[in-house]
């Protein structure tokens, strides 16, 4: 799970890595044998039974930076990705984060360009609010509308949600299912892992090759106490 790429120094949330340490992880995967894909190239090949040198690789909230820096790492290392774009804050700022450096969101054309290059646009909501703290209406417009307004963008059917926040409950959970999509990305579901809820690791400006290789295996042992195996 990344978000940002660029500059590293004020980043209060942790959500940026530099391009020259995303090159390095994309890197240190590719010497494991592993390559980056989009979340539905990699469910597909697990649905498949295939796909364990596949790790899927995130964006969220579509930060401009995405196609300055992100794209050309992708292209180096021969990666695959899926970024989850706020349909309803084109061409605006992170301004759900209250603290840190104001970031610039993806315009339309923006968008457009990472999916000539083959990334997956997912919807990231309409605007990244809560979604277990939404009303139905909220709700709603979040999950379908956002859908339907990326599909319009990028004249193509629109498959993966991600949650603002990672935050998910049942509710939600039907909401996104109910709106069409066939995946939806969380950070640490617990319980409701599945489908609709995918665990994600973060990946940090921090994460050289031996915090890589720990958070790997913990993220194993961790998906296996939450199935209760
Ligand atoms: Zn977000």
């Amino acid at each position: 799970m990344y978000h940002s790429v660029g500059d590293a120094t004020d980043d209060p949330y942790r959500v940026t890595v530099t391009p020259d340490r995303l090159s390095a992880q994309l890197g240190w995967l590719r010497r494991r044998g592993l390559r980056g894909v989009s979340m539905t190239d990699l469910l597909a090949a697990r649905a498949r039974g295939e796909g364990r040198d596949l790790v899927g690789l995130t964006f969220d909230d579509g930060y401009a930076d995405f196609v300055e820096h992100a794209l050309p790492c992708l292209r180096r290392w021969d990666c695959g990705a899926t970024l989850f774009v706020l349909p309803g804050r084109l061409g605006g700022v992170n301004a759900w984060d209250p603290l840190g450096p104001r970031k610039p969101l993806l315009t339309a054309d923006g968008i457009r360009r990472a999916a000539a290059e083959g990334v997956e646009i997912g919807s990231h909501g309409l605007t990244h609010v809560d979604l277990t703290r939404a009303d139905d209406a909220a709700l709603n417009a979040e999950t379908a509308e956002s859908r339907a307004l990326l599909a319009e963008l990028t004249g193509a059917p629109v498959t993966g949600f991600c949650y603002p926040y990672g935050t998910v409950d049942a509710r939600a959970a039907d909401a996104v299912r109910a709106a069409g999509y066939d995946y939806a990305c969380a950070i640490d579901p617990g319980a409701l892992t599945g489908p609709y809820a995918l665990p994600r690791v973060h990946v940090g400006q921090n994460d050289t090759a031996l915090r890589l290789l720990l958070k790997t295996r913990l993220h194993r042992l961790r998906r296996r106490a939450a199935a209760g195996v």
